[in-house]
């Protein structure tokens, strides 16, 4: 039954339009993977470059996913730029990807709660804050939910629906149910600090750095940890979320990470795969 997800069985509700405003890292590929899941997706941002940057990058997606010149032809006219935000009273979702702050985020998503149906979802991808923070700033509180997207998107089968105190059951079930029409899998967690998966992945990670302090070798913490069956050892995990990433967690999570390697490495540039180097040196 986890394995199939927490959808729940009978929703006649068949979502098929989504807005989708913030168009970074995030955004921009939540907005592809729904279009290649057969929504139909504007996508806003405060920089226009962003939105058009945002929609070149999923050409690659769309080669993958769809075999003929007219598929992808198709899946490109559904993925619109909406540098005003036409696409909010129409869409049955709305998920909001910008900057981690709380203060835009409220004013942001008020201004967008106004302008949507009834009836339809609307989402943060947050990953530090709480869902009952950003919901404060909203006329309709028990409206919000949260649909934590992984990095990246693309590869990540995972998205936390996040309940906060005052969600409404129904906005939380129609989440879940979005998240299994674009074939992902819902997992149904409370708004806590790191929700569920970073709450039990920072403490394994923080605690292979801990074990590097003290002079182990990050060779041998990894391929331990590969022996006994994880896909890849904690520090290679780190190195692949990111470094400023895992120390952002780390502050929300409350584990003390002064003065140590991470914080060096952050300090210095060092962020991992998508700098080149991290704990690891990558090509
Ligand atoms: P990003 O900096 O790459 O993109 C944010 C985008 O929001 C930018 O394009 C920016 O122009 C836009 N923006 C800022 N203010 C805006 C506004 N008022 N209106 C419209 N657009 C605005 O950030 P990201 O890494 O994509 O993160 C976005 C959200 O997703 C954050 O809440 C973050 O916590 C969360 N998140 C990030 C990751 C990750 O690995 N990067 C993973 C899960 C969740």
């Amino acid at each position: 039954e986890l394995l199939k997800g927490q959808a729940p069985k009978k929703l006649a509700w068949r979502p098929s339009r989504v807005h989708v405003i913030g168009a970074g890292t995030m955004g921009a590929d939540i907005a592809g993977w729904c279009v290649a899941r057969g929504m139909e997706v504007t996508l806003q941002d405060v920089s226009p470059e962003q939105i058009t940057k945002g929609i070149a990058a999923q050409g690659k997606l769309f080669a993958r996913k769809f075999k003929t010149k007219a598929q992808r032809d198709a899946a490109k006219a559904r993925l619109i730029a909406d540098p005003n935000g036409e696409g909010i009273a129409r869409a049955d979702v709305v998920i909001e990807a910008i900057v981690e702050n709380l203060a835009i985020k409220q004013k942001v998503l008020s201004e967008i709660e106004a302008k949507m149906k009834p009836g339809a979802v609307l989402a943060t991808n947050t990953s530090s804050l709480l869902i009952e923070d950003i919901a404060a700033g909203l006329p309709d509180p028990g409206r919000l939910i949260g649909l934590h997207f992984f990095n990246p998107v693309a590869l990540m089968p995972l998205v936390e629906v996040v309940r906060g105190s005052q969600t409404r059951e129904e906005d939380v079930k129609r989440g879940a149910a979005f998240v299994t029409a674009i074939d992902k899998f819902p997992l149904i967690t409370k708004s806590v600090p790191g929700f569920l998966v970073n709450r039990v992945l920072t403490p394994y990670m923080f605690g292979a750095m801990v074990r590097l302090e003290h002079g182990e070798d990050k060779e041998r913490i990894d391929e331990a940890a590969r022996a006994f069956g994880m896909p890849m050892g904690p520090i290679e995990l780190a190195d692949t979320v990111g470094l400023d990433v895992c120390a952002h967690v780390a502050h929300i999570l409350k584990f003390s990470s002064e003065g140590s390697k991470l914080d060096r490495l952050v300090a210095e540039g060092k962020l991992g795969k998508k700098s080149g180097e991290g704990f690891y040196v990558w090509e």
